[in-house]
């Protein structure tokens, strides 16, 4: 489903990623770790050009983006095989919980209203979220604004959901509740990158955990060899800094 190939960024001087090679399958669920600064953001964001990788070549489903060639066409086709959900929910203000959950179904996928309102329910209702549809995000709780911006992303029935963080904002309360929806999700086979601090989640629903430093792949492999026994000396090193 994901191809990266030689996949590098630079901020001017600063090389954040190095050269990033990863192949990810359909349906599988990959937990990213690694210690702040090591670019974790700076590859989910080059994934869907959010930032325009320096060096490299992506390749999602049925798109290749190789960045010495491509069109503005490609850039969308790309951005349309993916959805994100950020750290801080990222969701429209002023539109009430149904309004942010229809808006990319109307304006990006083109859907018209009512089917769009009725996708927007049926997620709604698979969140737990569907008696606050007519809410607006200030009277959420963070675990609810979450919720609501992970239905966002899954209503657009992308092939790839890229969450960066998605638990780091919210009180300790809260993170549980988020945790228990996506790992519905990995349930149901969506394709999933997931940067996470949260390791027991990562031990229990990722399919393959890489650690990420200095803008390169240290070490991956299935969660309980990367976390439990580590190879490289530098997982070792974050692993019990964290632990
Ligand atoms: P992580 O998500 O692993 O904490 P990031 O990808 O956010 O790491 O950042 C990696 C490095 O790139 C950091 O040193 C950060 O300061 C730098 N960086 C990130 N975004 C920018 C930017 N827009 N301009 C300049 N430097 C950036
Ligand atoms: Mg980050």
């Amino acid at each position: 489903m994901i191809r990266v190939q030689g996949l590098g960024k630079n901020y001017g001087d600063l090389e954040v990623l190095k050269q990033i090679d990863l192949e990810v399958s359909q349906g599988e669920v990959v937990a990213i770790i690694g210690p702040s600064g090591s670019g974790k953001s700076t590859f989910l964001r080059c994934l869907n050009y959010l930032e325009i990788p320096t060096k490299g070549k992506i390749t999602m489903d049925d798109i290749t983006v190789d960045v010495t060639k491509y069109s503005n066409e490609d850039i969308k086709k790309l951005r349309s095989k993916s959805a994100m959900v950020f750290q801080n929910f990222n969701l429209f203000n002023n539109k009430t919980v149904l309004e942010n959950i229809m808006e990319g179904l109307t304006i990006v996928k083109k859907i018209d209203k009512v089917k769009s309102k009725s996708i927007a329910e049926e997620i709604l209702t698979k969140v737990n979220m569907h008696q606050k549809q007519d809410v607006y995000p200030k009277n959420l709780s963070g675990g609810q604004k979450q919720r609501v911006s992970i239905a966002r992303a899954v209503a657009l029935n992308p092939q790839v959901i890229l969450f960066d963080e998605p638990t780091s904002a919210l009180d300790p309360e809260m993170v549980g509740e988020v945790l228990s929806v996506i790992q519905d999700l990995a349930k149901e086979h969506i394709t999933m990158l997931i940067v996470t601090h949260e390791l027991s989640f990562a031990r229990d629903v990722a399919d393959r955990v890489i650690f990420m430093d200095q803008g390169i792949i240290v070490e991956q492999g299935n969660p309980q060899k990367v976390l439990l026994n580590p190879q490289e000396e530098r997982t070792k090193a974050f692993l019990a800094n964290v632990a």
